[in-house]
C-alpha cells in the first residue's frame, strides 16, 4: 500500500521589528551633541598634530590615542577639494529612480583640519562647482544634536 503526501505551504505573515543601536564612542558623541550649539568639534593629535574631524579615539597616522584632551572647535568652513552629483537615488527595491533635481557632494577640508569631509551641496548648481572653492556650512533651523544638523554646504560669501 502506498500512500501519498502533500504539503502545502500557507503563507503566515509575521511582524519583525529589528532595533539595533551601538556606541559611536565618546569623541563621536561629543561631536554630534555639539552640532546643537552649531558648534563642529575635531580632535588634534598630540603626537603629529593631524586634525580629524569627526573625531576619532585613534590617530590614524601615529596609532596615538586620542581623548578628549585633544578635542578642538572648528570652523564651518572651508575648501571643496573635489565633488561629484548624484542624478539617481536608491529607490528602495533594489533599483534606481531619477532625482528630481541633481545631488551634488563635496569632499570638504575644513579650516585647521587635515581629514576630509563628504557632504551635501546645496545652493549651487552642478556646473558652478569648482575644485578650490570656499565652502560653508548651513544649519538646519533648529539644531537637535544630529549628524542631520548640517544640512549642507553652500558656496562662502567672500
Ligand atoms: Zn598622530
Amino acid at each position: 500500500m502506498s500512500s501519498q503526501s502533500e504539503i502545502v505551504l500557507t503563507k503566515v505573515p509575521v511582524p519583525l521589528v529589528a532595533g539595533f543601536q551601538w556606541s559611536v564612542g565618546e569623541l563621536m558623541e561629543k561631536f554630534i551633541k555639539a552640532l546643537a550649539d552649531r558648534k563642529i568639534w575635531g580632535v588634534k593629535c598630540p603626537e603629529c598634530g593631524y586634525v580629524y574631524v569627526p573625531p576619532r579615539w585613534r590617530c590614524g597616522k601615529c596609532y596615538a590615542k586620542l581623548g578628549e584632551e585633544n578635542l578642538t572647535e572648528l570652523s564651518g568652513k572651508g575648501i571643496l577639494l573635489s565633488y561629484a552629483t548624484a542624478y539617481v537615488e536608491l529607490d528602495g527595491a533594489g533599483s534606481f529612480k531619477d532625482l528630481s533635481e541633481p545631488k551634488p557632494i563635496g569632499a570638504i577640508k575644513l579650516e585647521g583640519a587635515d581629514s576630509t569631509l563628504f557632504m551635501p551641496l546645496g545652493e549651487v548648481k552642478p556646473e558652478e562647482l569648482k575644485e578650490g572653492m570656499k565652502v560653508e556650512v548651513v544649519w538646519r533651523e533648529e539644531p537637535k544634536g544630529e549628524l542631520a544638523d548640517i544640512k549642507y554646504f553652500k558656496p562662502a560669501k567672500r
